[in-house]
């Protein structure tokens, strides 16, 4: 297993962590920005408090490996995440425990799982309306402020859901990269006919799960030798220095794993290419260039509370969502379980750019952002006025 050795502050402190797959290096990307951007401030220390030492880095993919757990039966014991942090492992178990993978039947409850994405038409113009069509009560657009109100203490931490503060830093760690990933927001939506549709226009129409149901065929895909390794099947092909490891030609994994994969590479080679760099770019110098340069138009709207900024995240990326679609051919469409699924072929661009360069270069200005945006909802979720006035001595 290769390691990725993530550094904190100073080049003090390294921590050497696993590469997980599925969609874990864009986590830990975006939450080891937010980590050095918060070294050595105020709400650092009380990040490093609430998580008992643990990194945003590494609890930004907490929520999906719970998702492990959901094959488990329900009174089986949870193996150990996190080993020298038995108080959080507890809090994480009665969190899956009440938000559990399948549903009561007639239960409202929600499922954890429903809380990682929002599936709003991926078509020109789309905005994320409450209540809309591919919104739920507990999209990751409502969960983002839910993780903020209980960090600020508008939210008990007994809620029914069980965020706790620690719990709702986890989450937030997680979710904030989340909603940043195109796929995670917007969903293409066919006819029965298989044809791609705006389902606000009336007609039957069938989601895809954000992609999870179609094979994505790339043009350099149909080039083997372009690939002599054979580890990769789409990404890091035009710097050719990390190797991709997402599921199959999965779109949604794609978009997980694959473009965070060029875009890393992409900034590798910016990196390499400067007059006075020399050698290959280090991981390190990868994110402290994402924690020191900062990113064109990433600030929320002016005096706009955090509770509001999710949804003007999921309205920014949604014509990026509507493109990662427009750029691809759909074919083989078929409909089972009120569900799209086929294959997703690239279609040869007027601006030229392949599949794989462009979401590289989408996903290198999402990674960038998503990390300022965790230190900055962090820190304005913990400073609020609630959140001083709740300190006092109560011992409830
Ligand atoms: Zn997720």
């Amino acid at each position: 297993m290769r390691f990725r050795i993530i550094t904190l502050s100073c080049a003090t402190l390294f921590l050497a962590m696993p590469v997980y797959p599925y969609g874990a290096l864009g986590h830990e990307t975006v939450g080891a920005i937010a980590d050095m951007k918060l070294a050595g401030t105020a709400t650092g220390a009380q990040v490093t408090k609430l998580l008992d030492g643990i990194t945003l880095a590494r609890a930004s993919v907490l929520a999906d490996e719970i998702k492990g757990w959901d094959r488990l039966k329900k009174d089986q014991p949870k193996p150990i995440i996190l080993k020298n942090h038995p108080q959080l492992q507890e809090q994480l178990v009665a969190f899956w425990n009440a938000n559990p993978p399948t549903k009561a039947k007639g239960s409202d409850a929600p499922t954890h799982k429903e809380f990682h994405y929002t599936d709003v038409p991926a078509v020109d113009g789309s905005k994320y309306v409450k209540g809309n069509l591919g919104t739920e009560p507990y999209d990751i657009v409502q969960m983002i402020p839910f993780c903020v109100r209980v960090l600020a203490g508008e939210e008990p931490e007994t809620n029914d859901r069980k965020i706790t503060k620690p719990v709702a830093l986890i989450l937030l760690a997680h979710y904030v990269g989340d909603i940043h990933q195109p796929l995670h927001v917007g969903n293409a939506y066919f006819s029965s006919a298989g044809n791609l549709v705006n389902p606000s226009k009336g007609g039957k129409s069938f989601p895809d799960h954000g992609g999870n149901g179609f094979n994505i065929i790339l043009a350099d895909d149909k080039n083997p030798k372009s690939n002599p390794q054979g580890d990769s099947k789409s990404g890091g092909k035009s710097s050719g220095k990390k190797s991709s490891k997402s599921k199959g030609n999965n779109l949604h994994s794609f978009w997980d794993t694959d473009a965070v994969v060029e875009a890393l590479n992409q900034l590798e080679k910016m990196i390499e290419s400067q007059p006075k760099h020399k050698g290959k770019a280090t991981d390190e110098e990868v994110i402290a260039w994402l924690a020191n340069s900062e990113p064109v138009e990433w600030k929320a709207k002016a005096k706009s509370p955090p509770t509001d900024w999710a949804q003007q995240w999921a309205n920014e990326i949604l014509p990026m969502s509507t493109q990662a679609h427009e750029r691809l051919e759909f074919s083989n469409v078929t409909i089972k379980n009120e569900s799209a699924s086929g294959d997703a072929t690239e279609k040869k661009m007027p601006d030229g750019i392949s599949y794989t360069e462009w979401s590289g270069q989408r996903t290198q200005e999402e990674l960038h952002k998503a990390g300022w945006r965790l230190a900055e909802i962090i820190e304005a979720s913990l400073n609020t006025k609630n959140s001083e006035a709740q300190k006092p001595n109560s011992k409830k």
